[in-house]
């Protein structure tokens, strides 16, 4: 009866400490593992390329906007929304990355932390288009894979930016046990229609969930029309779905593993 109880109390620790809101592969990472994140941040905070690429995607949401909005392109039963993420869609939680390399160590998939500070700055143009779209009557919906219990910093450090419509009705954050964010946009579209949706993971859009790393790219090459239309994606080379797809979703595999598992995806030719 005993080795019961305590096989059921295993069962549950493993369960909700498994239970994080961004995919864990390495328990304890080797100083090596952040190093290797060196050059996808660098060109993330410093290349005047990213910062153009965001302003892209934000001048085409306004330019979609509009013209959504001037043709009515949209199910005039219901009210025009967008849904935008929002780490690495509003907000900028590179710092919280570089951290790792300049100090060597710390937990990168702990970042409650970092959230509570509260300090993410925007990124380029986000905020002149939500203000746009404010301005417009359009309902702005930020659905996040950041936990509920962090609902309250994360409106907080919406607020301090200065993007409107913070507030909890509108911040809708991953409940537990849920996986994907499928089942909050179905709640925003029972009373909205949603027009656009920002994201830099393809799981910001519909149809990617658990998918391979090769079907992802497959499914995107059908989903193309959508691009710049519906869906706006912006540049994430420091994390993302992309990579865990990369490691099948296997949490908590070994650095050894993960390693191999890069240079295997490596596209190069014989020499
Ligand atoms: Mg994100």
């Amino acid at each position: 009866m005993k080795k019961l109880l305590w096989f059921i109390l295993a069962v549950f620790t493993l369960f909700y400490t498994s239970n994080v809101s961004y995919a864990q592969p390495v328990k304890n990472p080797p100083a090596e593992a952040y190093e290797q994140n060196t050059m996808s941040i660098l060109w993330f905070q410093n290349a005047g390329e990213a910062k153009a690429l965001y302003y892209q995607g934000y001048n085409i949401g306004k330019l979609r906007l509009d013209e959504i909005l001037r043709k009515k392109q949209y199910n005039r039963s219901l009210k025009p929304a967008i849904v935008l993420d929002i780490d690495e869609t509003v907000l900028d939680n590179s710092p919280y990355h570089a951290s790792f390399i300049i100090n060597g160590n710390g937990n990168r998939f702990d970042w409650s932390k970092w959230f509570n500070r509260a300090e993410a700055r925007a990124l380029p143009g986000a905020l002149d288009f939500l203000r746009y779209a404010d301005s417009k009557g359009v309902e702005i919906f930020y659905i996040s894979n950041r936990q509920e219990k962090q609902k309250e910093a994360t409106i907080k450090n919406l607020k301090n930016v200065g993007a409107p419509q913070a507030n909890p009705d509108h911040v809708l954050l991953q409940q537990k046990n849920e996986k994907g964010k499928e089942t909050r946009r179905n709640h925003v579209a029972k009373t909205h229609d949603i027009v656009l949706l920002f994201g830099d993971n393809l799981g910001d859009f519909s149809g990617f969930d658990g998918l391979t790393d090769t079907g992802r790219v497959k499914t995107v090459d059908k989903m193309k029309e959508e691009f710049g239309k519906k869906l706006i994606v912006f540049p994430n080379p420091m994390y993302g779905d992309w990579e865990e797809a990369i490691y099948d979703f296997e949490q908590k595999k070994s650095w050894e593993e993960i390693t191999k598992l890069r240079k295997d995806h490596l596209k190069s030719y014989e020499p």
